[in-house]
């Protein structure tokens, strides 16, 4: 997803015009936010989240003519659910996160959340109700709490420390001899990977969306930050519709439900024990990424859950 997810470069251009403060921060975050490739449509309603239920219906995209991503995905996101994405890399899974978000315009078929279909609903207020963390994380030149407050402009202090520490990121914070006033960015202090994802997880919680779109969110990390990572990540689905694209064992096998990504194509969906039990392609994947002897191991604890 070269062309979806490349803030970096614009980051670097903006970084010149802005000084300081929100307003900079702001425009840099609507930036990040990815106003999509389509003419602004006023008027249209404003995407309502009440179950928090998503539908893929059928649906076609291409980046480039001659090469078509999803080819008539269908599947369905069940609300306080997790429900992850597995496959080969290049199966589309990340283009399916980015058509969540409006990013770009699919060539048929619908996405409906809560009964709307999102092509047909307010573009901020469909963003609005989706968190999206993915392994690039992109901190602003300015501090700490600025950083987390982005996800809810005019947040109060006490509610920017609490999804801090929801996110497992206040004690590390409060170890910086500056706390929340340290100054992140270019210039600012060297936060370790891990560090950086909690602080955008902290800003997520804060926004305090209905639906969680995680790309891979720990892929970058060592194996120390990950499970920080997810402490916090698993923090922030309570009560939530989560939809991640998966490549931790751990996160495959809780997901209540797995759908296999294959050429742009759920070829498959079930629980891990379903899958494994099912003996088809996620059983192929799963050996090939985990190993015959963990996965054995793993589906006896799953078929010995209540
Ligand atoms: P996954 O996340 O499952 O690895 P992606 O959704 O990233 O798969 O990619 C699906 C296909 O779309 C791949 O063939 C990839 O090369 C192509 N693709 C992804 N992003 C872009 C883009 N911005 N422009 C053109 N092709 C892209
Ligand atoms: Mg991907």
């Amino acid at each position: 997803l070269l062309m979806a997810y490349e803030p970096a470069k614009r980051l670097a251009r903006l970084k010149l015009e802005i000084q300081n403060g929100l307003v900079g921060a702001k425009l840099i975050y609507e930036v990040l936010d990815r106003p999509a490739l389509e003419m602004p449509r006023p008027g249209l309603p404003k995407l309502a989240v009440s179950a928090g239920r998503v539908e893929i219906d059928n649906l076609r995209f291409r980046y480039r003519a001659d090469e078509e991503v999803l080819n008539g995905l269908t599947l369905s996101v069940e609300p306080n659910q997790t429900t992850a994405l597995v496959g080969p890399s290049g199966g589309g899974k990340s283009t399916i996160i980015g058509l969540l978000q409006r990013f770009y315009t699919p060539e048929a078929g619908k996405i409906i959340i809560d009964g709307q279909d999102i092509a047909d609903v307010d573009l901020a207020s469909l963003r609005d109700r989706i968190a999206f963390v993915s392994q690039d994380v992109y901190l602003f030149r300015g501090t700490i709490r600025e950083n987390i407050a982005l996800g809810r402009l005019g947040a109060s202090e006490e509610e920017i420390v609490a999804a801090a520490r929801k996110a497992h990121a206040h004690d590390f914070i409060m170890g910086f001899s500056s706390g929340y006033n340290t100054a992140v960015g270019e210039h600012g202090a060297q936060l370790s990977g891990g560090q950086k994802q909690r602080i955008a997880i902290a800003r997520a919680i804060l926004k305090d969306a209905p639906i969680i779109l995680l790309d891979e969110p720990t892929a970058a990390l060592d194996s120390e930050s990950e499970r920080e990572v997810q402490k916090a990540l698993d923090e922030m689905r309570i009560g939530r519709t989560t939809l991640v694209v998966a490549h931790r064992l751990q996160t495959i096998i809780n997901s209540d439900r797995i759908y296999v990504i294959e050429n742009g194509k759920a070829v498959e969906s079930g629980t891990h024990a379903q899958l494994i039990a099912a003996d088809g392609t996620y059983r192929a994947f799963f050996a090939s990424q985990f190993g015959e002897t963990v996965e054995s191991f793993r589906v006896a604890a799953a078929q010995g859950r209540p």
